[in-house]
């Protein structure tokens, strides 16, 4: 398959390998944060850990969406979900996520509640125009990558004129958790030499939109694509800045990635939501305009303002890691329910139920170092 097969060579990958291990310098550790759930899964998947250098420590980052929503997040649209009249759409991960008590919007809709798993934002819309007799919610979750969708949807909800079409606004911004890591605040993982950056969120956002890890935090970035020699020459990219003391942002993915992002899709974006003054985050706590909120002149398609839902911080389960995961300070396997108490089958927490959760990468392949 062309942009594929490429990508996965053997041969190749077991060469860039063995540059990265002869390049890494003797003595010397490398601290490569993936902020990404998708290059956790396709490290984990193509076992790249077992190809890298001892030298060079992969850590997971906090880019799992469905990871990191709050648990009081869930609690909310599970509440929302039980009133009379309304049905709740979401993604099919997150009705899997367990909120407090072990509930989850599956079980909800187990117990009677109108709950519909949608591939696309456009389908609740879709449900919207067929059932005027419902509300429909759609329960929106992501990064930059996630979030034009969410946009097209409020679009082609105002154009058709419903108005029994709403969304939850839980979509969150990339760069501000960037900025706390790298700032090392609050116990979030701040050691670290350099990033290994997204994919799909820089095709929307651009690579400039990471300037301020160089100019800032004197740390470099790589954007990288998701297929194994991607992320290893973008692991080399970096083990070479390093070398040379340089901390600059390059793009390994200029296949998909501009300096400047998706302009329509930002505009898009733009014109229907605006930052919040802070989000709470599952492991990162709360930080500022890190999250997106729809604007006031759209609050007929707000669900937080038309039903009022307040979310109150709420503990993860007793004994879950899954904060210290996100923060970038334990790994899975660190986590004592990890693969007893805790499977996909059974997930106690959000990093192991959605496949660019941490633990369920772990969980997946097999794969510990
Ligand atoms: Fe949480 Fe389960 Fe991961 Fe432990 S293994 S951190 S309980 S999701």
């Amino acid at each position: 398959m062309k942009y594929v097969d490429e990508f996965r060579d053997g041969g190749l990958a077991r060469g860039l390998a063995a540059t990265i291990a002869a390049e890494a310098e003797p003595g010397r550790t490398y601290r490569l944060m993936e902020f990404c759930g998708g290059h956790t899964h396709a490290i984990a998947r193509y076992g790249l850990e077992d190809l890298l250098p001892q030298a060079v420590r992969l850590i997971h980052g906090p880019g799992c969406p469905v990871c990191v929503l709050p648990v009081e997040r869930i609690d909310a649209a599970i509440a929302l979900a039980r009133r009379p009249g309304i049905t709740l759409c979401s993604y099919g991960d997150l009705l899997r996520v367990p909120g407090s008590g072990g509930t989850s919007l599956l079980k909800a809709k187990a117990a009677g509640a109108d709950v519909r798993m949608v591939y696309s934002t456009l389908d609740a819309v879709a449900i919207a125009q067929r059932e005027p007799e419902r509300t429909v919610v759609f329960l929106a979750i992501g990064f930059e990558t996630t979030t034009p969708a969410s946009a097209v949807a409020l679009e082609q909800a105002e154009a058709a004129g419903l108005g029994n079409f709403a969304l939850i606004c839980n979509h969150v911004l990339t760069p501000p958790a960037m900025r706390a890591i790298l700032a090392g605040a609050d116990g979030l993982a701040a050691d670290l030499d350099g990033v290994i950056g997204p994919a799909h969120v820089s095709t929307v956002i651009g690579a400039e939109a990471y300037d301020f890890c160089a100019a800032e935090f004197a740390t470099p970035l790589v954007v990288a694509g998701f297929e194994p020699l991607d992320l290893l020459q973008a692991v080399l990219m970096l083990v070479r800045q390093i070398n040379r003391g340089e901390a600059r942002i390059e793009t390994q993915y200029r296949r998909a990635v501009t300096p400047g992002g998706n302009r329509k899709a930002q505009a898009l974006v733009e014109r229907w939501f605006e930052p919040r003054g802070a989000f709470a985050w599952r492991g990162l706590g709360s930080l500022p305009a890190s999250g997106l909120k729809l604007r006031p002149a759209f609050a007929r398609f707000d669900a937080e303002a038309r039903f009022d839902l307040a979310p109150r911080p709420v503990a993860d389960p007793p004994a879950c890691e899954c904060g210290a995961i996100l923060r970038g300070r334990k790994r899975p396997e660190e986590c004592r329910l990890f693969g007893t108490g805790c499977t996909p089958d059974h997930p106690v927490g959000a990093c192991m139920v959605s496949a660019e959760g941490a633990c369920a990468a772990r969980w997946s392949y097999g794969r510990f170092r």
